[in-house]
């Protein structure tokens, strides 16, 4: 039931039942905005600020190479969560063939390389990159077993759960950094 002189609420979706949501209880949709006339700047784009990776030394990731860097999100509920970049201020559309590729081999290896931890089920890898012009991917090491924390909500329960403990974190991006330069590149994450 809406307020009156309100607009009704869409119909919430199944998912709301599903025992991967990370809520219960009573849910309202929110009310769909009407469309800008474009997306609002991100940073890196003029009127957006700077950008930080393009700032950010090579002390300031867990891994990097010639072309690509590897930084370790601040902890979370979920035993690992990365983000691989490119060192150069690119896009996702402004990757020739060549950077296309290693981007394909960068994600095989980090799933790889995020499996050494241990205990992971699965790795998860997203791009959604509205926030910022810098190209990023977020790739995310669910824990073996959570079978709360299957698909698309996972992003959600790594911001809700507990972070995992700081020196686990640190000891978990210095396996992820150690498989990635077995293959290439220099590991900053030191155990
Ligand atoms: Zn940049």
């Amino acid at each position: 039931m809406s307020p009156a002189g309100e607009t009704p609420s869409l119909p919430l979706p199944e998912f709301v039942e599903w025992s991967i949501f990370p809520f219960e209880g009573e849910l309202r949709v929110r009310q769909p905005k009407p469309l800008y006339p474009t997306d609002r700047p991100r940073s890196g784009e003029p009127g957006g600020g700077p950008c930080h990776a393009c700032a950010a030394g090579d002390d300031e990731y867990i891994w990097v190479d010639k072309r690509w860097r590897v930084s370790a999100a601040r902890p979370s509920g979920v035993p690992v969560q990365v983000f691989l970049e490119t060192r150069e201020h690119l896009d996702m559309d402004d990757l020739d063939d060549e950077m296309a590729g290693e981007l394909g081999q960068m994600i095989v290896r980090l799933d790889r390389a995020i499996q050494a931890v241990g205990g992971i089920g699965r790795v998860h890898v997203a791009r959604w990159g509205d926030g910022g012009s810098h190209f990023h991917m977020w790739l995310y090491g669910r824990p073996r077993g959570a079978g709360q924390m299957l698909g698309f909500c996972l992003p959600m329960w790594a911001e809700i759960l507990p972070p995992t403990p700081e020196d686990l974190w640190q000891a978990n991006m210095a396996v992820v950094a150690a498989e990635l330069a077995e293959v290439s590149g220099t590991a900053i994450a030191r155990p």
